[in-house]
């Protein structure tokens, strides 16, 4: 993967808000020496939660979503000329990428105008209209204020414990957060939820399409990466690789929900899921991917 270095970070698209709280430093408590069960119910409750819309949140809204961070350093970081060789203005880029693919994408498949939501870059703990949430729930997508939450320091912790190394796992992360907002404006996440209502039993596996779809729709922008570009018209990607591709697809294995079961040292339980299995995960990215159209990812469809 190669970003084009010409091309501007458009830092309105996300709100910074490390340092406004929490008091910086590292994000992710890792226990050091405290013991495997530690270690390991981390990694779940990070997972649970991993690209997980928001379902592991605190649902005692305690006020928050109309917090504005200060962008000022960040927008100065991102307009230098070594700019993409900060992790912040990489990641602002990808959000900038994302949301130009579903602004020409999403009248064109749904017939329905795309509308911008931002990504929040928080460290530690933040305060969302979907309740209070820690970096350990891993990145999610708040309904309520229409938001993607992000600690950056999530990255370290999906390279370091979960072994899903590579750039490109960060533009996917990002994806699949961003195909729960486009999942928000369709009304397909509403419709899930009164579907979970009138059947309970189902509501495990409604949540688990409703995951696949947001991985399908985060291979949708994969493919189409390389035709977007910033407010000027300059490319964002110089080149996107079978690698790249694979490293994501490798991603979503890694964070399948039978990979998580195993790794817990639990029996897999396919009742438990909420995410899909590694090979579900795999095969709807895939299937975005390989289609490119995002009217595709149609897992609640009879055939899926
Ligand atoms: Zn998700």
């Amino acid at each position: 993967m190669e970003l084009n270095e010409n091309a501007r970070v458009d830092t309105s698209q996300v709100d910074d808000r490390r340092g406004s709280g929490g008091g910086g430093g590292m994000g992710i408590p890792i226990p050091i020496g405290g013991g495997r069960g530690g270690i390991v119910g981390i990694i779940i409750a990070v997972l649970v939660a991993l690209v997980g819309g928001g379902f592991g949140l605190n649902a005692a809204t305690n006020g928050g979503g109309d917090e504005q961070g200060d962008n000022t350093s960040l927008e100065q970081k991102c307009s230098a000329q070594d700019a993409l060789k900060q992790l912040d203005c990489r990641n602002a880029l990808y959000v900038n990428s994302i949301q130009a693919y579903w602004r020409t994408a999403m009248p064109e498949a749904f017939g329905e105008q795309y509308r911008p939501s931002k990504t929040v870059f928080f460290s530690q703990n933040v305060s969302t209209a979907c309740g209070a949430a820690d970096s350990g729930v891993g990145p999610f997508y708040c309904p309520a204020d229409d938001l993607v939450y992000i600690d950056l320091t999530f990255y370290k912790l999906l390279a370091d414990q979960l072994g899903a190394e590579g750039e490109f796992a960060q533009p996917y992360v990002l994806a699949h957060e961003y195909g729960h907002h486009v999942q928000d404006l369709l009304g397909t996440e509403a419709q899930m939820r009164r579907q979970q209502q009138r059947d309970p039993q189902s509501a495990n596996a409604l949540a688990v399409k409703l995951e696949l779809q947001a991985d399908c729709y985060a291979g949708a922008w994969a493919k189409n990466a390389t035709g977007t570009a910033d407010d000027k018209g300059q490319k964002i990607f110089k080149s996107i690789t079978e690698q790249d591709i694979s490293q994501a697809i490798d991603t979503a294995e890694k964070i399948g929900d039978d990979a998580i079961q195993q790794r817990s040292g639990r029996p897999v339980n396919p009742d438990e899921f909420t995410h899909g299995s590694s090979e579900q995960r795999k095969q709807w990215f895939t299937k975005g991917f390989t289609t490119g159209d995002p009217k595709s990812c149609d897992t609640f469809g009879s055939g899926a």
